[in-house]
């Protein structure tokens, strides 16, 4: 087992004065590491660290901020194995997604913030009365705020650009999974990163999250998880006047023409629904199948269901990891039984996997399909964040945008067709914050990111984080005759 995971506050890496948790290997169900929870007071000290470092990071030239993200984003690289391993060990997710995907994407977002502090640039107004010229200048420090799904990705996704834009932090990544933030803070210390400009706590929620959250120091919190978090987390910011952005859950819809690419379809609606175990914000939970194709979509689906490997997430053949823990666990099985009174056909799955060895007693469960279950029930409202997806039919656009439209979320969609004009006509009607078309999980870093509705306020990516993470202030100059 690791040593007690350590806390980086100014520059130093120090023990938690709070509770002592266990951080579990959900593959097996074992300990793998203990960590002390940060306190109070060294919540604050985190915080005032943030604070004391400040005016000297703000000052540093942007191409200097850009090159120590830069050399994070290598010193990542470098060690990328390691760092999938941890990834791996404290989500359950198999261990080849971790290398292809969130530490890579890690890296790239690290990359992508060095390269935005260097080019983030402002607008200016010529006009009649002389030239309005826009300051965007840093907000101070800032806390990020972020969950257990994709660990290192969603948290480098909220640093960096707090970073590149001339904030210190303090960060917060889940409890559930502290290994690779721990990581990425030991080498801002080898890297000899100023102190205080990046500091990371961990623990509960209830506890050092909240402790963060009621901070008055802050001058902005950047937050990806639940829905109910984020509404609390926005009612202690509402009377601060704090800058706020809330990435939430999702019901995303995934919908099918008889005109798609019927095979790439099918692998989207697959690979949408089940990725990393469905817990992806973006995952196609709801797949909307035309009726004129839906006996062969969901004949073709099932099949594809069933090629899929629930197994050790060591094992590169294993599709699908564990889930995260006992309570997502036992809170996932919960909703299968749900949508079983609720009068809905399991098709696949809907059960625990058992697997002989050392993960005999981890946390895995069937990639689930449900039919039968009208658009508007728990099952088809409520985000389940695990390998569960139903199949709806539905006759025509009208009827599927109602579908897709019709639950309190609103963040993705994925839409399959060759129907170039319906494509865009649905993508300007569907009510959430990214449509794929013909595609799913696809990234340009420079693209505006969120969700409306109990999906999130405000977006990031690219100069939406940026600007996110700056004061506005118009200057005007007047020229020529005095104005009377
Ligand atoms: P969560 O809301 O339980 O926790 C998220 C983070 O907030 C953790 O670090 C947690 O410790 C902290 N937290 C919890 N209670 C807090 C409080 N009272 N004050 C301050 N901080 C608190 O979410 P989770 O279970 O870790 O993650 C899963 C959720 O995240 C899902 O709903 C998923 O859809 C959502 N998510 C959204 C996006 C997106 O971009 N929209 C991306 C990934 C995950």
């Amino acid at each position: 087992m690791a040593d007690s995971i350590g806390h980086l506050i100014g520059g130093d890496r120090v023990d938690g004065r709070g509770e002592l948790l266990a951080v579990h290997d959900p593959a097996t169900g074992g300990v793998h590491a203990r960590l002390a929870e940060a306190d109070a007071s060294q919540v604050d000290a985190a915080v005032a660290a943030a604070q004391a470092a400040f005016p000297s990071w703000s000052a540093l030239a942007p191409d200097r901020r850009g090159a120590l993200l830069r050399g994070l984003a290598d010193a990542v690289e470098a060690r990328l194995d390691e760092f999938a391993g941890a990834e791996s060990l404290d989500t359950g997710k198999p261990l080849a997604l971790a290398r292809r995907l969130d530490i890579p994407r890690a890296i790239a977002n690290l990359r992508f913030f060095a390269s935005a502090a260097e080019q983030f640039a402002s607008e200016s107004h010529h006009g009649q009365a002389g030239l309005n010229y826009t300051l965007r200048q840093p907000l101070g420090a800032v806390a990020a705020i972020s969950p257990w799904n994709l660990p290192l990705y969603l948290f480098t996704w909220k640093i960096a650009p707090a970073l590149a834009a001339g904030n210190t932090v303090v960060g917060k990544p889940s409890e559930v999974t502290p290994l690779t933030a721990a990581l990425l803070g030991e080498l801002t210390r080898s890297l000899g990163w100023p102190p205080g400009v990046l500091n990371i706590v961990h623990g509960r929620g209830a506890s050092t999250g909240a402790d963060l959250v009621g901070h008055d120091g802050l001058r902005a919190i950047t937050f990806t998880g639940s829905t109910r978090v984020g509404a609390g987390i926005a009612v202690e910011s509402a009377a601060r006047f704090r800058k706020l952005s809330l990435e939430l859950g999702g019901k995303n819809p995934t919908i099918v023409f008889d005109d798609a690419d019927f095979d790439a379809a099918v692998d989207g609606a697959v690979r949408a629904a089940f990725s990393n175990q469905g817990q992806i914000c973006l995952c196609g939970s709801r797949i909307l199948v035309q009726g004129t194709v839906y006996a062969r979509f969901r004949e073709a689906f099932l099949a594809r269901v069933a090629a899929l490997r629930t197994g050790d997430p060591l094992d590169p053949a294993s599709d699908l990891g564990a889930v995260v823990s006992q309570a997502h666990f036992d809170k996932v099985l919960g909703c299968i039984e749900r949508a079983s009174a609720e009068g809905g056909e399991i098709l696949a799955g809907g059960a625990p996997v058992r697997l002989a060895g050392r993960c005999a007693d981890g946390w895995f469960l069937a990639p689930t399909v449900i039919e039968g279950l009208a658009p508007g029930c728990a099952t088809n409202q409520e985000e389940i964040f695990g390998p569960v997806a139903t199949l709806l039919p539905f006759a025509d656009e009208e009827e599927a945008l109602a579908i897709a439209n019709g639950t309190r979320y609103g963040l993705a969609c994925s839409l399959w067709t060759r129907d170039l004009g319906r494509a865009h006509g649905m993508a300007e009607r569907l009510r959430c914050g990214l449509v794929w078309i013909n595609t799913w999980l696809q990234r340009d870093l420079r693209t505006p990111f969120g969700g409306n509705g109990d999906s999130g306020i405000g977006r990031e990516g690219g100069l939406e984080a940026m600007r996110f993470f700056t004061d506005t202030r118009n200057v005007c100059v007047h020229w020529g005759e005095p104005r009377r």
